[in-house]
């Protein structure tokens, strides 16, 4: 059986406590990898190399780290197999979508960072004649990095590309429930000489590792994507001590179908938004609005798509949906099922495990696509973030009343909208109170716009110069001019 170390320093160690927890296969529900269960000690440890790795990484040339990093890039991407296998078997999501989108985004994350840092800028402004104020942007320090399991290299990778590129150190803890591929990155971080203590990878529970991270004095930065109840823990117990974060928390997205969409186009469109990676993606389209005129014709197609969805071993390529990522959540997932039937609700397919599951997967974490109608817009099930391969659909009449029910909710994380109708499509995405909307699409990721949620979805922005700002700290050198000739 596979068993992590922690990689500190550049070399790896056991967690000091001497503990590990088992780490369970969604697909099958075994015990296949025992991670290190560390604690304060460790990340003691880790934050001190980075801390003395730190004024040698931050003199490095740009071209040098960028260097490194794109070096990384390659890496990722020549090994793409053995880590989209791992993401794979960690997960439960299907290989194929492992393949497509989380490995290659994590390459794409190392070189968007490592190219932007060849080509930033920063501001110099002249007060009249009297003097010249020009404005650092340096290296903020050890930056702490804590991640979900949904999309685990990929969001990790999100936080360590920038934080490096710009001169950071780094501990980076990834979920305990999914910490395969970032073993597989701190091998990499070894064989392309990145130097010992840059990157640090400790492994464990959030309430230990991610705690002690969260309050230790020297992290002077914290980038956190998880759950909303989290964020708000992490906040409180880091606002005392001035820290800067940025925090990216859960979503209740809603899917907006007015009747002149491209119809074939919607419902794809609409699918993928609810059941991509088992609806274990924040920017999920898990409340779906559809305009009467159409609701329906699109009600159908959508059960019938939903029905015909492969649900299975994620190892086969014909997969389309594997396994949550445990018990604990399936669980959670069953019990708002059950909810919303109490609400009102009319599941119309899934609500329960799939019928036909391969012997291999007999005892995994399993949730076939669920469709439901009839639903309160209000209902706690219309109002909560489910986090599973489930979609509630709402007929609407109106785009003011659309408008509304859309922005309903806690969460401000994404929106989508579909619809010909341009000036419609503008003036709607101007109005959905969120960090990111699409219009005729979804999850279309340009690294170089800002990312992140409003209300209960975040607090500050990740990707493109918002993530160089955020691991940057400004000053401001102002330099007075000479008033009489030096001798
Ligand atoms: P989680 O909040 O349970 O855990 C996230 C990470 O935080 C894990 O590494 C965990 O070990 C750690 N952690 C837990 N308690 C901690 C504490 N007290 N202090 C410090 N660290 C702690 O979330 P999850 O279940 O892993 O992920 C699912 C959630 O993440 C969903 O709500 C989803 O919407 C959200 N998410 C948000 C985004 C985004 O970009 N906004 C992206 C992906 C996932």
């Amino acid at each position: 059986m596979l068993t992590l170390a922690n990689f500190i320093d550049g070399e790896w160690r056991a967690p000091l406590g001497g503990a590990y927890l088992p780490n369970h296969e969604p697909a099958t529900g075994e015990v296949y990898s025992q991670v290190p269960d560390s604690d304060g000690r460790d990340v003691d440890q880790a934050v001190a190399a980075a801390r003395r790795a730190f004024p040698g990484w931050a003199r490095t040339p740009a071209a040098e780290r960028s260097q490194l990093l794109l070096d990384l890039a390659q890496r990722i991407e020549a090994n793409l197999d053995r880590f989209a296998q791992a993401e794979c078997v960690d997960t439960g999501k299907p290989l194929r979508l492992a393949r497509a989108l989380d490995i290659p985004r994590a390459a794409a994350n190392f070189r968007y960072f490592a190219t932007a840092i060849l080509h930033t800028e920063s501001e110099c402004y002249r007060t009249d004649q009297l003097a010249l104020n020009y404005v650092l942007r340096q290296p903020r320090g050890v930056a702490g990095l804590i991640s979900p399991w949904n999309l685990p290299l990929y969001l990790l990778t999100w936080k360590i590309a920038p934080a490096l590129a710009t001169g950071n150190t780094a501990v980076a803890k990834p979920s305990e429930l999914t910490p395969v591929t970032a073993h597989l990155l701190a091998e990499l971080c070894q064989q392309v000489g990145l130097p010992p203590g840059v990157l640090n990878v400790v492994h464990g529970l959030g309430s230990k590792v991610g705690a002690a991270l969260v309050t230790h004095p020297t992290v002077r930065t914290l980038s956190f994507t998880g759950g909303t109840r989290t964020g708000a823990d992490i906040a409180r117990n880091a606002a005392p001590l001035f820290k800067k974060m940025t925090l990216e928390l859960g979503g209740k997205n809603p899917n907006v179908v007015f009747a002149d969409c491209t119809f074939e186009e919607t419902l794809a469109g609409s699918v993928r938004a609810a059941f991509e990676n088992q609806g274990e993606i924040c920017l999920c389209g898990s409340r779906l609005f559809v305009e009467e005129a159409i609701y329906p014709r699109f009600l159908e197609r959508l059960v019938e798509r939903a029905k015909a969805l492969q649900v299975g071993d994620p190892l086969d390529p014909a997969t389309d949906q594997g396994a949550l990522i445990s018990a604990a959540h399936r669980e959670k997932v069953l019990g708002y099922l059950r909810l919303a039937v109490e609400e009102g609700g009319r599941i119309l397919c899934g609500g329960g495990a799939p019928p036909l599951l391969p012997p291999r997967c007999q005892g995994g974490y399993y949730v076939a696509p669920t469709v439901i109608a009839d639903l309160p817009v209000n209902c706690r099930v219309n109002q909560e973030e489910i986090f599973g391969p489930v979609v509630t659909v709402t007929p609407f009449r109106t785009e003011t009343e659309v408008i509304e029910w859309a922005n309903s909710t806690p969460y401000g994380l994404s929106a989508s909208l579909w619809t010909g109708d341009l000036a419609r499509a503008h003036r709607v995405a101007e109005q959905l109170d969120a960090g990111t909307v699409w219009i005729n699409c979804w999850l279309l990721r340009d690294l170089r716009t800002p990312f992140g949620g409003t209300k209960q979805s975040g607090v500050g922005r990740e990707g493109g110069d918002e993530a160089l700002r955020f691991f940057t700290e400004p000053k401001t050198v102002c330099l007075k001019y000479a008033t009489e000739s030096p001798r």
